[in-house]
Formats: C-alpha cells, structure tokens, sequence
C-alpha cells in the first residue's frame, strides 16, 4: 500500500501540479493510456469542483487530496472546506449545475461517475464537500 497527502492553494494552475504528482505517484504501475486519461479526468474535475464552487474562487482556501494505491485500487479524495451542497443527489445529476452564467455543463460529476468504478460524496452545507473516487487500475498487457 501507498499513500500520498498534498494540500494544494485553490488556484486553477493547480489542476495542473495535481495531475502530473497523480502521474508521478503511478509511473511505476505500467497504467494504459486510456486509465491514466481517465483518472487524470476524475481529478480535474473533482479540484475544479472544489475551487470554482467549495470555495467560490478564493484562492487562499486549499484543496485537500489523497491519493492511495493498494493493489490495482487506486483512491482518490479530494476535500474541501468550502460551502457544501445541498443536495448531493441532484448535484450528482447530468447537466445539473449552479453556474449556468459561467457557462458550466453540469457534466464534472457525470464524468467522474463514468471514469470511477465508485464514488461517493460526503457534503454539508457551511462545512464542507469531500469527493472519493474508486477505480481499479488497468496495466499494460
Ligand atoms: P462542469 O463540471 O461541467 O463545468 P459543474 O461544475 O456545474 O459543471 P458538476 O461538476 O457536475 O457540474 O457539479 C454539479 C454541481 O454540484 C455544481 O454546479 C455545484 O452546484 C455542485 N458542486 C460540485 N462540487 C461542489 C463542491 N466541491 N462544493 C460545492 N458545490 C459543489
Ligand atoms: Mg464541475
């Protein structure tokens, strides 16, 4: 089992720091491409979520992630202290979204659920949203 902690500042230009240390955590597991891209994605979208609407674009807030390998289980948590959902079901909902002025689809969550093999979402209103996402990891043949 491996595990790594890293608290990021939530600025966008993060996503970028979080997906490469996500890259270099695996370099030793042979992942496919396509599991790589898709785990990349999970949490793209997931920090995205935490900056954009947890902490509504204060960067000063940090964004919380784990990454844990055991096996070929990869998890991934992604925590923030930010304003919470209210409703976590509809969130979850394709094309649901808060931020339709922004231009927002609604489609992080619904990417997630496609990518992940599980994910829950733990969220409470004025405390915080924590995202875990399963997915079991494929290598090359
Ligand atoms: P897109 O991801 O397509 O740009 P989106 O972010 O609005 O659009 P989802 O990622 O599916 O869509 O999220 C749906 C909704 O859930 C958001 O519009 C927001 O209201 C809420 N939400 C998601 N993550 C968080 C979070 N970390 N804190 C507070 N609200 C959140
Ligand atoms: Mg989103």
């Amino acid at each position: 089992m491996n595990k790594i902690i890293i608290d990021v500042m939530a600025k966008i230009e993060n996503v970028t720091f979080a997906r490469g240390a996500l890259a270099t955590f695996l370099i030793d597991f042979d992942l496919t491409i396509s599991s790589m891209n898709e785990i990349k994605t999970i949490v793209s979208e997931a920090i995205t979520n935490a900056i954009v609407h947890g902490y509504q674009n204060n960067k000063e807030k940090f964004v919380h992630l784990e990454y844990i390998l055991e096996n070929d289980l990869l998890t991934i948590i992604v925590k923030d202290e930010g304003v919470g959902i209210e409703d976590v079901n509809k969130a979850r909902e394709p094309l649901f979204t808060t931020k339709l002025e922004e231009e927002r689809a609604g489609l992080g969550f619904t990417i997630m659920e496609m990518f992940a093999d599980e994910i829950d979402v733990i969220s409470k209103i004025g405390v915080g949203t924590t995202v875990i996402c399963r997915k079991k990891l494929s290598r090359n043949e």
